[in-house]
């Protein structure tokens, strides 16, 4: 049983702290807003009056709060907590930050001998409650594992992505891939009900091609990421499809965002004589450019 400190009680961190308690440790929780404390006594949990007071004592600190920068205040301003916490302490960041700040952040613990693993999570406030978070750590792998039994409380998945700052980057990758296809989704849904489709179809037919599938799960695994440029589907017929769609946002009136940007890089692609090859080469293009 460990002594965890647990610092950031909302819509996440209340739920990820009382599936801490309920694995059998102790948690000492704090929050700037009242009701988010009185709710995690409720749930079985102590509280302290700041964030040095409830890391006193603990192996482990875990920050859950809504940008870097309250992180940092809290982690490294003066609040007290470097002061409080003995050199073997292990800080887990579980906020979503910006991987620049959480390298700040790790290096001016390390100067203190504080260990850091940053551990933000993916899905939902509804697998927060659930306890089927995926974590994304980075870390050293000796520093994960010891962490793993706590934050197996707060997940289903713990993955070691790799190292020090690891975790907050592919946080930021999967974030980017999530929220960019969200503007995708709504987009091309509003479009669909443009032309006359029952939402309810579309969905369903989309469900069962690449489209809904993910290029990650499906193209991708055979083409591009096993460096076969052969066409299953040729770059040429995809930017074709995508200028039929264009045309038919235009003749409704639906402008989309997202879509002319898109045509800009298969014109690219087209230009640079791929046209003939795979639609996943567009990755290969962006290697060739950019790395
Ligand atoms: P939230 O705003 O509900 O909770 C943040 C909590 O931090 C609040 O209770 C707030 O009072 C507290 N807080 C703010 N400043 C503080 C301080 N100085 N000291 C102590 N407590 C302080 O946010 P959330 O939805 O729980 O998200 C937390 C983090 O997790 C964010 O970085 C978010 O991007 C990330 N995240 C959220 C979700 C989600 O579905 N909500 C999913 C994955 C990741």
């Amino acid at each position: 049983m460990a002594h965890v400190a647990f610092i950031g009680l909302g819509t996440m961190g209340i739920a990820m702290a009382r599936n801490i308690i309920e694995g059998g440790h102790s948690v000492v929780g704090f929050d700037t807003n009242a009701k988010a404390v009185a709710a995690h006594i409720a749930n079985g949990g102590e509280s302290a009056s700041s964030p040095a007071a409830a890391a006193d004592g603990a192996r482990i600190v875990i920050t859950m709060l809504p940008t870097g920068d309250v992180v940092k205040s809290v982690l490294l301003d003066d609040t007290g907590i470097l002061e409080t916490l003995e050199p073997d302490t292990l800080v887990i960041d579980m906020s979503t930050i910006n991987p620049s700040e959480t390298d700040a952040i790790r290096a001016t613990l390390s100067a203190q001998s504080i260990r850091m693993i940053d551990a933000p999570v993916g899905r939902t406030s509804r697998h927060a409650i659930t306890g089927e978070l995926l974590i994304m750590a980075g870390g050293e792998s000796k520093d994960i594992e010891e962490a793993r039994p706590v934050l197996e409380c707060m997940g289903d998945s713990v993955v070691n992505c790799g190292g020090p700052g690891m975790g907050s980057r592919i946080k930021v990758i999967n974030n980017l891939m999530s929220t960019v296809l969200n503007v995708l989704t709504a987009e091309v849904l509003t479009l669909a009900e443009a032309t006359g489709l029952d939402r309810d179809m579309a969905v369903d037919v989309m469900n069962g091609t690449t489209a809904g599938r993910g290029h990650l799960s499906t193209t991708y695994p055979n083409k591009v990421l096993k460096n076969d440029l052969s066409p299953d589907f040729m770059i040429d017929l995809a930017r074709k499809d995508l200028g039929i769609a264009i045309d038919v946002s235009k003749e409704l009136g639906v402008p989309l965002a997202l879509a002319s940007e898109a045509e800009a890089m298969y014109a690219e692609a087209h230009n640079k004589n791929r046209g003939a090859e795979d639609w996943t080469a567009l990755y290969a293009m962006l290697r060739d450019k950019y790395l």
